[in-house]
């Protein structure tokens, strides 16, 4: 890469803008850094926003101080979106009337929550992508008497767990015939689907919610697809996200679901890189996917970060990872399982379990809960395509 006093653009201020600038510095890399992110806070971890954070308002997820940008000389321009890039003149357009020019670019703008369009704007709605959301829920959930969650996905079932820890009432509603089914499979769910029934919460599988009805500005009800009416006074809506890309439209880049990489983090434009939970990468065997996880971004950031600076890539076979906390129960997924894969259950007390997944033969993925040792062991088998005898009991 070329060095100027430019130096290197980052448009997104979250984990994965964080992660970069470290391994940027770490890699001896000693032009300027500049993070810009539309958000006034210090970069945040998002995990506890629908854990710890809505339970207790002391809980503090900056991912690093203010004196680890000083020291390292990183400068930060917060509440400041970036509105989109010009390839040619390598300048970025920042919402306060500014342009910054770059000798690279890192786009690390993460995800915009989905919201339901047909739903009045009544007090009382919520999604949850970023901190100030998770503390208007939280503050919100201190005197709510009942929670509909709207998507039984993880940050729906965090939430439920959460808001139960809290004394509210919660009524969980999926369309789908068991929690988190599109990305585990209909067997784990079911064990979901008993985990929340156990601790209270109300789940209502193979429906939606048609109508949010209100009085004086506030959620009073929702109405089920089946004609249901459960009275409310808070909503979660948890269906999933949509990259945030908005931002590119006018921008010569490709974007389709994320912006579009190669094996390293390249975009279609030059000098112009992405990672993180709006960046779709190309897979070993030449598929394009985005992840939505945190292990992911530091994974990429360690090949982007090298390929950027023209440096040698490591070669590491990574094993996709991602977990998700519900009550006292630690979900952990380690590998690629699919909806569709042979499940194996193999320990399951009622609580706590541990599933094998099956792909042609070989253990492509092992899913936990409460069993943070035996889904690590899997680690090597899983990498190296084992059998799938290889895991199961006798
Ligand atoms: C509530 C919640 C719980 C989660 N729990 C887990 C978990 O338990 N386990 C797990 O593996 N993963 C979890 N995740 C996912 C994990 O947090 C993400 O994978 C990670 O945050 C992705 O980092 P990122 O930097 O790509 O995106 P983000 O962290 O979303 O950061 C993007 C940043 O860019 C900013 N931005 C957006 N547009 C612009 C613009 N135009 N200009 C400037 N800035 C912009 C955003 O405001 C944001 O600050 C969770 C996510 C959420 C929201």
């Amino acid at each position: 890469m070329t060095m100027s006093e430019n130096g290197i653009v980052i448009a997104g201020g979250g984990l994965a803008a964080t992660r970069v600038a470290e391994q940027l510095r770490r890699a001896e890399y000693t032009g300027p850094i500049t993070i810009v992110s539309d958000e006034l806070h210090l970069p945040y971890d998002r995990p506890p926003l629908s854990k710890e954070v809505l339970r207790n308002p002391e809980v503090d997820t900056t991912l690093r101080p203010q004196e680890f940008y000083d020291d390292n000389n990183i400068t930060l321009r917060l509440g400041s979106a970036a509105l989109g890039f010009d390839a040619e003149a390598q300048t970025l357009a920042l919402a306060d009337g500014t342009s910054l020019g770059y000798d690279e670019l890192v786009i690390a703008t993460g995800l915009v929550p989905k919201r339901i369009p047909s739903f009045p704007d009544l007090a009382g709605i919520h999604v949850l992508r970023n901190l100030d959301e998770s503390a208007a829920l939280r503050d919100q959930a201190g005197s709510a008497r009942r929670a509909v969650i709207v998507g039984a996905g993880f940050i729906g079932c965090e939430v439920a767990a959460s808001l139960r820890a809290l004394g509210v009432d919660v009524v969980l509603v999926e369309p789908q015939p068991q929690p988190l089914a599109s990305v585990l499979g209909e067997q784990i769910g079911a064990l979901v689907t008993r985990l929340h029934r156990g601790e209270g919460v109300d789940v209502r599988t193979g429906t939606g919610v048609s109508e949010v009805l209100g009085d004086d500005g506030k959620v009073t009800a929702v109405v089920l697809g089946d004609g249901t009416r459960v009275d409310a006074d808070l909503v979660v809506v948890g269906i999933g996200s949509r990259p945030g890309t908005d931002w590119l439209a006018d921008s010569a880049i490709e974007v389709d679901n994320g912006v579009v990489c190669d094996a390293v983090g390249r975009t279609s434009a030059p000098h112009v890189w992405a990672l993180g939970d709006v960046a779709s990468w190309q897979d070993g065997s030449g598929h394009q996917v985005r992840v939505e996880h945190w292990s992911n971004v530091a994974e990429q950031a360690r090949v982007l970060v090298p390929a950027m600076l023209g440096q040698e890539v490591p070669e590491a076979v990574v094993v996709p990872y991602f977990w998700s906390d519900q009550y006292d129960v630690k979900i952990q997924c380690l590998g690629e399982p699919e909806a569709d894969d042979t499940v194996h259950i193999v320990e399951d007390d009622g609580r706590k379990f541990l599933a094998f997944y099956e792909r042609d033969g070989a253990v492509v993925g092992v899913v936990g809960g409460g069993m943070p040792g035996k889904v690590m062991k899997a680690r090597t088998k899983i990498a190296s395509g084992a059998p799938i005898a290889e895991v199961l009991p006798g």
